[in-house]
């Protein structure tokens, strides 16, 4: 199910790419219980015991890659590789007499032990950078299922693994020992499959919340957004203030120099407001050639002072763009504002700056403020 639920996920969005290593690994999973039945039943249980062995440490190695790719904090090639090598070369040099021993048993466990030690680094590294308590929780499983594997051996040693590869799958050691493993590579498998769709959730919300031209917050953007940090501007007591801009004779600069270069301007003016603004300010394109910054903890004169310097930033936007100009309004939040009528009071002001005659700010500094 996990393996089916993850490949069809990774086809859905290619762009999660650790999607597609978690359902490798729960593929390669797979192989261990069938071949495990080729252990019990079949008449050359080394082929199955080896292919069951090779699925697992694929299996694991591949969950790490994930989980590494997740975090994005690629784990090196070279450390898993090397933990393949040594598993490898652990258990082919491994003598079915010596089961039953610790020594054996630490042999076997070690690539599993060490892809999931991995795995907590990883967790832990991701929860000191994030404060998420998802990853928290990954961590603590992957920390749990390391402990688990490195415990095994002395278990198996103390209460018996079965005398061979064949005992081993009938013993009731195996039965705890796969049923504990069990638990913990469905734990595991749950926790991935959240994170994994709560960050598809999270892109699919980015992407209708932004505009594709101009690479701001489009108007579903900007509405969510703003309505949560004006509630936050009153719970704190906070002086919060919106700037409108709207581009002047736009429909010239289309008419004249065409639609691709206009799209041109409106992308480099998008990005002369990110550039000018506070960097906790919410700059958006509510559509065409709109545009609005909302600033926390500003007042009418701070907002007047940001909004004149995106004039003069979109009045020189370099030789490689036509002259365009900019005519704004601002309005700084009241006790009884909504969004929409902040909005429009800033609207309207920008419309004024237009009637008197374009590429300026209303209220103007010197008059008002
Ligand atoms: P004003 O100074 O009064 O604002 O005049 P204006 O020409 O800017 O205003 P108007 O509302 O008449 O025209 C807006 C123009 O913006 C019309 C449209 O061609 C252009 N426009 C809207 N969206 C886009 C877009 O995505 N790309 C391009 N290139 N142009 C756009
Ligand atoms: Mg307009
Ligand atoms: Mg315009």
């Amino acid at each position: 199910m996990f393996a089916a639920t993850f490949l069809v996920l990774s086809a859905s969005y290619p762009q999660q790419r650790a999607t597609g290593w978690f359902g490798l690994t729960y593929v390669f999973g797979l192989f261990a219980p069938l071949s495990e039945l080729g252990v019990r039943f079949g008449d050359t249980p080394l082929l199955f015991a080896g292919i069951s062995y090779s699925a697992l440490v694929l299996s694991s190695a591949c969950f790490v890659r994930g989980v590494s790719v997740l975090a994005d904090r690629p784990v090196r090639r070279e450390v898993i590789l090397a933990i393949i090598f040594l598993a490898a070369a652990g258990r082919v040099s491994l003598d079915d007499a010596m089961r039953n021993t610790i020594g054996y048993g630490l042999i076997y466990q070690f690539p599993f032990a060490a892809f999931m030690l991995t795995c907590a680094i990883v967790a832990v590294g991701a929860v000191r950078r994030t404060r998420d308590p998802m990853w928290a929780a990954l961590g603590v499983v992957t920390a749990a299922s390391a402990s688990y594997f490195a415990i095994k051996p002395f278990f198996a040693a103390a209460f018996g693994s079965g005398k061979s590869m064949r005992d081993y799958s009938a013993s009731s050691y195996a039965l705890f020992s796969q049923a504990v493993g069990g638990v913990l590579i469905i734990m595991a498998g749950l926790a991935v499959l959240l994170m994994v769709v709560r960050s598809v959730l999270r892109y699919t919300r980015d992407e209708s919340e932004t505009d594709q031209l101009t690479c701001v917050a489009n108007r579903r953007g900007f509405e969510r957004r703003a309505v949560r940090r004006m509630a936050a501007s009153r719970r704190d007591g906070d002086p919060m203030a919106a700037i409108m801009l709207d581009l002047d004779h736009f429909k010239q600069v289309n008419d004249r120099y065409g639609h691709a270069t206009g799209d041109a301007v409106l992308y480099a003016v998008a990005q002369a407001m990110c550039r000018t603004v506070p960097r906790d300010a919410l700059v958006a394109r509510l559509g065409g050639e709109e545009f609005v910054a909302l600033l926390s903890r500003t007042t009418l004169r701070g907002a007047s002072l940001t909004a004149e310097a995106i004039r003069r930033a979109v009045g020189g936007l370099g030789d490689h763009l036509p002259p365009v100009t900019v005519s704004g309004g601002i309005a700084e939040l009241r006790p009884n504002d909504t969004l929409v009528t902040l909005l429009d009071r800033a609207d309207r002001r920008a419309y004024e700056a237009k009637q008197a005659g374009r590429d300026r700010i209303y209220p103007a500094l010197s008059r008002e403020i």
